[in-house]
């Protein structure tokens, strides 16, 4: 058989892990080394030469975007069909699972799935209901608290209250979540996970089966899987069946959302007898390039270790420039892009990638300004969008009445007069029956117990959302989608909105139409057309912004570009306080996954990175006035180039850090006082007890202040 087409364009230790046989494997490698080309040749291989039929696959990546991708880079290289593999991420896969299995998984058979916004609200309503204080329970903090105990694997009767009286309170109302969502049919993004592990745990048949199914089982990414990830491919291997794993301890980023890097650095012992393979050819970025971002990834201590070589010339220097301010920076950025693209880039070859979503604004004007078409991924998404929320909350509701986030959403947008005391009224009720907020609403009307004018109201509403229950089954689903965004009432409510936003917010509404117009099923077996659109809606939000390899300039955070890569990459905002990010300041091993994450960015060039930082800039509503970041520092003076210098930073890469006597403040530095609240060090003078810093507050402007009085922290 003629596998040349499988295994040319592969270098020796790739073709070593492509043709691996038997055992587990793990391919241990850096940033550009092949791991995922070696995934898909993997699964090339297993189909044409061991003759594993596709049936038999499962392959895990990251995004869903990646998922496609791999899919065509499968198919590209087959010279049969590949079958029904299944390729998806974790979320996908488990979604899956559950839809195939909703009965044996405890939901209910049009279960809906809530993206963290409508879990944000969904906790914020369960607090209230149990009186308690927002602002001693954040809803923030609640729900970092539920998402992370499922992460881990545990229901509320599985932790240890520790006869604390917070602990016992966050168990508390983690439960009357769990039983929200039962009410309402509905699951959030972590709940996926933790029902399809459990779906096998307690159905021993059904896990036999998905364990004779799925005999090669491939993970990428593997480094940022988490604790319930884990278990979950460790119970479909068990015994007999074959895992390959691809990942890099370097570019780790996601241990903030419970990603737990051990599970690469315990593969080995975890799965006995398996075998590691190493990669260190990088095929992806230029020498300097290279060597830049090897050289900031060494100052992390706690690593594995790759030596990570291109055959590859220098290239260009990494370029640095030091804005004046973050407009000036995104203006420096926009006319590198304009001299790119007249140079004869193409815009989806250029890529902007930034720390912090909110970042993305600056940028976005300037290309707007410019008139240059970009695409921003990770920020505000088109299916996250109140208006698109708005609209689907209807088609939800009127699919699947006890869908109470829906009905929150939908049952006064547009305002039809149904107010608070209403709706507190309907909610006490559906608690007390636990019924769902619909039937609350019915029952509530029909016993009489509420005023007029809010029985007209709600009777309306109940009207408006029965008479349009029977859809037509011969229409397409979008037609029906575009009717009931008729009956909402919502887009004359944006007509008359002042907000400037109104026909921004009707062309969204639009789009909805178009995106289902668009939409093809690949669940039909499983799921209904328009519930697959539904799915898809919370599952893949921000992954439909205009076509996929539209001609635009890339815009993401850092965290969304893993695994990406891209001709021509800026990376802005290198600045101490929002890169590295200033809530992991204080934390040894966050400092060391910002590290990661700025190697993550660096490693996405080919051809050339442009570095910036601004010397000032608004942050939360106040001027600051950040340091350089330290990996400018860190980064050789041999690679670097800078585009532009300023009087007042002459070596913006080594800069002096300037600290009082105690080295205990240090220029740029967040301080908070106890009553001048937060502000950033402007300056410093004199030494032990006449030591003083000038300090910019937020709210009270710049002061000096005596470091041994002023109680800063
Ligand atoms: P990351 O860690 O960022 O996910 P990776 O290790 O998965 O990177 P790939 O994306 O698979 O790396 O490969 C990086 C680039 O190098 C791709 O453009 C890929 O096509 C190319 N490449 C990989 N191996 C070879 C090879 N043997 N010959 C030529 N090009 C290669
Ligand atoms: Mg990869």
């Amino acid at each position: 058989m003629d596998v040349s087409h499988i295994l040319d364009r592969l270098n020796d230790p790739q073709r070593e892990a492509v043709t691996a046989s038997g055992g587990h494997h793990l391919v241990l490698a850096g940033a550009g080394s092949g791991k995922t080309r070696v995934l898909v040749h993997r699964i090339a291989w297993l189909i044409e030469v061991e003759q594993v039929p596709g049936w038999n696959i499962l392959a895990v990546t990251f995004t869903n975007k990646a998922a496609r991708e791999m899919r065509s880079r499968i198919d590209e290289l087959l010279t049969i069909p590949s079958g029904a593999m299944w390729v998806g991420t974790f979320h996908g896969l488990a979604h899956r699972l559950l839809r195939s299995h909703w009965k044996e998984a405890g939901l209910s058979q049009g279960f809906q799935i809530m993206d963290s916004d409508d879990q944000f609200r969904l906790i914020k309503r369960i607090l209230k209901s149990l009186d308690l204080d927002d602002s001693r329970w954040p809803p923030r903090q609640v729900q970092w608290f539920i998402n992370a105990q499922k992460d881990e694997g545990r229901r509320p009767k599985h932790i240890d209250d520790c006869d604390d009286f917070f602990q016992k309170q966050m168990i508390r109302i983690y439960q009357e979540y769990e039983d929200a969502c039962k009410r309402g049919g509905v699951v959030d993004f972590a709940e996926l996970l933790l029902r399809s592990h459990e779906l096998w745990l307690n159905n021993p048949e059904l896990l036999e089966h998905y364990r004779k199914r799925f005999s090669h089982i491939l993970v990428d990414e593997f480094q940022d899987s988490n604790s319930i990830q884990y278990a979950w491919i460790r119970l479909l291997v068990g015994t007999h069946n074959l895992l390959f794993v691809v990942g890099d301890d370097d570019q780790s980023i996601y241990g903030w959302r419970g990603a737990r890097v051990e599970n690469i650095l315990n593969f080995q012992s975890d799965y006995p007898g398996s075998s590691l393979i190493k990669l260190e050819q990088n095929y992806r970025s230029s020498g300097n390039i290279l060597k830049a971002a090897n050289s900031i990834i060494e100052h992390n201590p706690t690593r594995l270790g790759k030596n990570l070589w291109t055959e590859d010339g220098a290239g260009e220097p990494v370029h640095l420039y030091s804005a004046f301010n973050e407009v000036d920076e995104a203006r420096f950025v926009i006319g590198r892009i304009q001299e790119q693209i007249e140079q004869g880039k193409q815009r989806s070859e250029i890529a902007i990638l930034y720390r912090t979503s909110a970042q993305s604004r600056l940028f976005e004007e300037a290309l707007i300004q410019t008139s240059i078409p970009y695409r921003v991924y990770g920020g505000m998404r088109f299916f996250e969008r109140a208006e698109v929320k708005d609209a689907l909350a209807y088609v939800r509701l009127i699919n699947h009445q006890h869908d109470d986030v829906a009905f929150e959403r939908a049952v006064n947008q547009p305002p039809r007069g149904i107010g608070p005391r209403t709706l507190d009224a309907i909610r006490q009720h559906a608690r007390e029956f636990s019924c769902s907020m619909w039937q609350a609403s019915v029952e509530l009307k029909q016993g009489g117990d509420m005023q007029a004018r809010a029985a007209n109201a709600i009777q309306h509403f109940i009207d408006l959302i029965e008479d349009n229950r029977s859809a037509d089954d011969d229409l397409p689903f979008h037609e029906d989608i575009s009717r009931i965004i008729a009956i909402s009432g919502l887009r004359d409510h944006f007509q008359k909105s002042r907000d400037g936003k109104g026909q921004d917010r009707i062309e969204n509404l639009d789009e909805v139409i178009n995106a289902a117009r668009q939409f093809i099923n690949h669940e039909d077996e499983l799921l209904s057309d328009l519930d697959a659109f539904l799915a898809h809606a919370s599952l893949e939000a921000g992954e439909n912004q205009g076509q996929e390899y539209e001609e635009c300039v890339q815009l993401m955070t850092l965290h969304s570009a893993k695994g990406l890569e891209f001709p021509v990459v800026f990376i802005g905002g290198l600045e101490e306080g929002l890169f590295p990010h200033r809530m992991s300041a204080d934390d040894p091993e966050r400092l060391e996954e910002e590290r990661r994450l700025c190697y993550v960015g660096m490693t996405r060039a080919m051809q050339q990175l442009t570095l910036s930082h601004a010397e000032s800039r608004r942050l939360h509503g106040s001027e600051s006035y950040p340091l350089p970041s330290r990996y400018l520092r860190e980064i050789p003076h041999q690679y670097l180039l800078e585009v532009r210098s300023t009087p007042q930073i002459s070596r913006p890469y080594a800069p002096a850090a300037q600290s009082n006597s105690e080295g205990q403040f240090h220029l740029g530095q967040q301080v908070t006082h106890p009553k001048f609240g937060e502000g950033v060090i402007l300056n410093s003078e004199g030494e032990g007890s006449t030591a003083r810093v000038q300090v910019n507050f937020a709210d009270t402007g710049v002061k000096w202040l005596v470091v041994n009085y002023a109680n800063l922290s």
